[in-house]
């Protein structure tokens, strides 16, 4: 009985993620490599984008963006920060 329980402690909790557009079910291995939004026929295969943040001659940031949305206001504000 002890032992029983154990063993069921001990099986890995699969935490399930679902895709936003079809609500199926995001494979494991999928979710292990970060895309917990979409599934595989849903992924827009976004690439990662760095962006460089200049605070000064020597201090500057990368950041890296993953998300779509977040990548494209960035650029927007990058360009307008380059035409003024
Ligand atoms: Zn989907």
């Amino acid at each position: 009985m002890l032992k029983k329980i154990k063993l069921h402690l001990l099986t890995p909790i699969k935490i399930m993620k679902y895709c936003k557009v079809c609500n199926k079910p995001i494979h494991e291995r999928r979710v292990k490599l970060g895309y917990t939004d979409t599934c595989v026929d849903h992924s827009d295969a976004f690439k990662y984008v760095g962006f460089v943040a200049g605070a000064g001659k020597v201090d500057y940031q990368v950041t890296v963006v993953r998300n779509k949305e977040t990548a494209e206001h960035m650029q927007k504000l990058l360009v307008t920060r380059g035409a003024s």
